[in-house]
């Protein structure tokens, strides 16, 4: 066998994530890589601690990048907080709420699950219902920004609710973090995790997670040890708190987390309200040209996320061939449909580096050039003066 180096193909990544790297990020990364308890980057992880602060809008001292991707963050809240017995309520409209309830069934705690349709919000009235009816319940949690829909859930209100009911709230924050409003400390969130590769526009592999002061209590305070030894918070603080008595817990991802470094400090270039308005406007061009195609949106209005375009796939169209041709002819991948939506829908990403005008005007012209060979009578030509025309009023022509 002959092995060689292995160079993947420059694709345009329009699906629910990995997004588009910025290249500023690429390039961090390949910078010489140093120890992990070397003054230089015990220096750049402090300013990280600042920077991560920043992008959650938060003061939290428990401030900090987990090793590994958006699944290890909510493994992290998760057996931080829940001890064998407890109770968890958990929301569930789309994939990632599934995933909650694995979690809280493998700490040996017990799992309440709220159910909302997919594609729509999380419901308050069925949460407070829910809080009522289990009085012991220890910890709320659901998804900010459900990536297998694109619905967007209401923060402020759930986490009121939970707090009313004496719960913890744990907030799902891997789509929305750098793409939506999320203000941590104004809405009173107790334990949120994120991951890099989505609208931080950074590779896959970290998850930024920020606790309050009251889930850092009761972490101090469990009865059991945490039932995973990597991701005990109690060990992690002494890394990342340590200043610089920094006792070794594992080698840090030095290069990954250049990575999100470069990642945070474009963040705060740009500015969070910036980055926001952004995505806005990048959805607003998208889903005109959509529309002119005669394209319609799985998730009502009012929840949509910018980031994460769910629209139905037309009436006798093989969606797969779809999605096959865009990225065999144009390089451009957009995502399937998952769970009971396979089949039915596209989801479409603008995340991060990928919002631009550029890749919105892309994929529109690559799309509609596919559907029309296809025979989708409405897909001739109106999607980009319709998208461009948008462009125009954002600001962005
Ligand atoms: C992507 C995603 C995750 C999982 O993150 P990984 O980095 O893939 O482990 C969790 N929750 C939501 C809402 C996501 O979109």
């Amino acid at each position: 066998m002959d092995f060689k180096s292995f160079h993947p193909p420059a694709r345009t990544l329009m699906g629910p994530g990995p997004s588009d790297v910025n290249p500023r990020i690429l390039e961090a990364m390949s910078r010489p890589t140093i120890g992990h308890l070397d003054p230089a980057f015990v220096g750049m992880m402090d300013e990280m601690k600042g920077l991560l602060q920043y992008a959650f809008q938060t003061a939290n001292e428990l401030t900090l990048s987990v090793s590994a991707p958006g699944s290890a963050g909510m493994e992290t809240c998760f057996v931080n907080l829940l001890e064998p017995g407890d109770t968890a309520i958990v929301c569930q409209n789309g994939v990632f709420g599934g995933r909650m309830k694995e979690n809280v069934e493998r700490c040996g705690a017990k799992a309440v699950m709220v159910e909302d349709a997919w594609g729509q919000p999380v419901d308050p009235e069925k949460v407070e219902q829910a809080l009522k009816a289990n009085p012991e319940a220890k910890i709320l949690a659901f998804v900010h920004a459900e990536t297998s829909t694109g619905a967007a859930s209401d923060v402020a209100t759930l986490t009121r609710l939970g707090h009313e009911h004496g719960c913890l709230v744990i907030v799902d924050a891997v789509t929305s973090l750098g793409g939506i409003p999320l203000r941590v400390d104004d809405w009173s969130v107790d334990a949120i995790y994120s991951g890099s590769q989505k609208c931080l526009s950074c590779t896959p592999g970290l998850s930024p997670v920020s606790f309050s002061a009251r889930a850092v209590e009761t972490i101090r305070n469990r009865k059991t040890k945490v039932r995973s030894w990597f991701l005990d918070l109690n060990l992690v603080m002494s890394y990342w708190g340590g200043g610089t008595k920094r006792a070794y817990h594992h080698t840090a991802p030095i290069n990954a987390l250049y990575g999100l470094h470069e990642a945070l400090v474009l963040l705060h270039e740009e500015g969070l309200e910036g980055a926001w308005a952004r995505h806005n406007a990048m959805h607003l061009a998208l889903r005109a040209g959509l529309e002119s195609m005669g394209l319609r949106f799985l998730v009502p209005e009012a929840s949509r996320l910018p980031q994460l375009n769910s629209v139905f796939v037309p009436e006798g169209i093989d969606e797969a061939a779809v999605r096959e041709t865009l990225l065999r002819r144009y390089s451009l991948e957009i995502g399937a449909g998952l769970g009971a939506l396979a089949g039915k829908v596209w989801r479409i990403g603008l995340m991060g580096y990928g919002a631009s005008p550029r890749n919105v005007l892309f994929c529109l012209s690559a799309i509609e050039g596919v559907l029309a060979e296809m025979g989708v009578k409405a897909a001739h030509g109106g999607a980009i003066p319709a998208a461009q025309s948008v462009l125009r009023d954002q600001g962005y022509a």
